[in-house]
């Protein structure tokens, strides 16, 4: 063996340099790393959020040509061989790149936006997220990341009585996203159900039986991977039928568990929604949770966007049947207005929270547990550097409580309710649904269009209401058909911007009809039947 001296050559720095390091460390990098860039960038960053906040713009989102932007976007970089000797802060180029950014983003702040679940957060919280990103805590580690562990825990805390736990009998930890809480739930799931499969690969079991999960007809796509994920295969997914309410059918899912049984299948677990991405529906979760008993199947509920309507005394009781659950996850960046990612996971046995992720590795976790490594959240999670986004919520938590929470969900879900009832009297609309969350799919029916093309007519509208950049709608496809959806996460919008959007889509389908040649029959538009007076102010 070489001696270790021949393997690593000692450095030596020349002389100059070695006198100059002294007590000074890397001057070179102050322009980058010093107080004075970041005390320029914040003035000019404060400035343009300022901006943004105050805009009453009607705004949706700007689209540029992805070619456009690539070269927009190249031109604001250094020119290394121009600009070769130093680093300089160039606040004009921090600026125009601020502005590019801001120009190209959706405007989530705006009352224009209503197409996503993509929320505008708390200001104060996004503050909170820049200190953080400066002075980071990553949140696996309680070395590491000791407030952050311990907001874990306080948020739980906060939850406990309104999920209708005991507080100190579960566990919830957060993840970066619900797809990855999905991921993790069904994956302790599996290792408990094959106390193998994580040493040994998922086999059949002994009796032949291959495992498998149900998921619901309306699954989030993140959902329909798992199987993909963790070695179950999509040969193995039970997509178990909807109702006319788009929820999980009851009597049909419990059909098609035996028909599963009956074809060698073990179902270990059950993924129910509460509030599917599409229309927001809320499957029937004791029903679910009394199927998932009888077949000894773990229950887990993807309830990203509607999880938090347990922060509202008038939406909690939609979520019936939650509290039943062996896990569910609510995305605190959807519909808790907190900058993403911030996801919460939480598990009804606590001891299950630890089966996702079995193996251990020593650098970072002690063998022994002790009291700082009870609050150490990173043994029950995939991630390992992580932001400590959970903090953005309990401080808002911590500065505003539970009802500023709760008065912007009822608000939301108010609004689209109203805008349900308005549509439902037009004669030339039609609502797909009555809005259990904030989301609401319709269609436009003008006259003289041809039954088969409301699905390209939809499309259509979403792409031109799209491109004039005022409104930003959404679509979805129902059985088929593209219908049009809108998701209400401002807050700011009022009944006067629904109305004004709707006299959008009928100009825009006034003249996509003109276009395609299709003569308007005698439009029947609906002069105002709803009183706009019920809520022309926001909340
Ligand atoms: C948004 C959403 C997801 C995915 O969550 P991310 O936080 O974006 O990873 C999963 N399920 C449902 C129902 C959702 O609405």
């Amino acid at each position: 063996m070489q001696p270790l001296e021949n393997v690593f050559l000692p450095v030596s720095l020349p002389a100059s340099v070695a006198s100059e390091t002294h007590g000074r460390g890397c001057d070179g990098l102050a322009p980058a790393f010093g107080e004075a860039a970041f005390t320029g960038a914040l003035a000019i960053a404060a400035r343009k959020v300022q901006a943004l906040l105050a805009s009453q713009e009607i705004e949706g989102v700007r689209l540029e040509r992805p070619h456009a932007l690539l070269a927009a976007a190249r031109s604001l970089m250094v020119d290394e061989a121009v600009d070769a000797d130093g680093m300089a802060f160039d606040a004009d180029r921090f600026a125009d790149i601020l502005d590019l950014y801001l120009r190209t983003g959706i405007k989530v702040n705006s009352r224009g936006y209503m197409a996503r679940q993509f929320s505008s957060v708390v200001p104060v919280s996004a503050v909170f997220d820049l200190v953080s990103a400066i002075a980071p805590q990553p949140a696996s580690y309680y070395e590491a990341g000791q407030l952050a562990n311990v907001a874990d825990k306080l948020i739980a805390e906060q939850f406990a009585p309104l999920i209708g736990w005991e507080a100190g009998t579960f566990e919830m930890v957060t993840t970066s996203g619900a797809s990855l809480a999905n991921m993790t739930a069904v994956l302790a799931a599996r290792n408990r159900r094959l106390g193998q499969s994580w040493q040994q690969g998922v086999q059949p079991q002994a009796d032949g039986r291959r495992p498998a999960i149900a998921i619901g007809g309306d699954a989030h796509f993140s959902v329909s991977r798992i199987a993909g994920v963790i070695g179950i295969g999509q040969d193995q997914v039970i997509r178990l039928p909807l109702n006319d309410r788009r929820q999980v059918h009851v009597e049909q899912a419990a059909q098609a568990l035996e028909q599963a049984a009956a074809r060698g299948l073990d179902v270990f677990c059950i993924v129910a929604a509460a509030g599917t991405t599409s229309i927001g529906a809320i499957d029937p979760l004791p029903e679910l949770a009394a199927l998932a008993r009888k077949w000894g199947a773990w229950l887990h509920v993807d309830a990203a966007h509607n999880g938090s309507f347990l922060v509202s005394d008038n939406l909690r009781p939609r979520l019936r049947g939650l509290e039943l659950a062996d896990s569910f996850c609510l995305d605190a960046h959807k519909t808790l207005f907190v900058p993403a990612l911030c996801t919460l996971l939480f598990y009804r046995d606590p001891d299950s929270a630890a089966a996702a992720f079995p193996e251990k590795a020593s650098y970072v976790f002690d063998p022994l547990e002790d009291e700082m490594s009870l609050f150490q959240s990173g043994i029950k999670n995939f991630e390992c550097t992580k932001r400590p986004s959970i903090l953005n919520l309990w401080l808002v938590w911590a500065l505003f409580g539970r009802r500023l929470f709760e008065q912007k969900l009822d608000y939301l879900v108010m609004l689209t309710e109203l805008t349900h009832d308005y549509l439902a009297a037009q004669p030339d609309f039609a609502v797909m649904h009555r809005p259990e969350a904030n989301i609401l799919c319709f269609t436009h029916h003008p006259a003289g269009l041809p039954a088969e093309r409301l699905g390209d007519l939809h499309l259509e509208l979403r792409n031109r209401i799209r491109a004039e950049g005022r409104y930003f709608l959404s679509k979805v496809e129902l059985d088929g058909v593209t219908v049009l959806r809108l998701v209400m996460m401002n807050h700011q919008i009022t009944m006067d911007d629904v109305i004004d959007m709707i006299g959008e889509v009928r100009r825009h389908a006034r003249e996509i009809c003109a276009d395609w040649g299709i003569a308007a029959g005698a439009a029947a538009e609906a002069e105002m039947i709803f009183s706009p007076q019920t809520m022309s102010k926001p909340c």
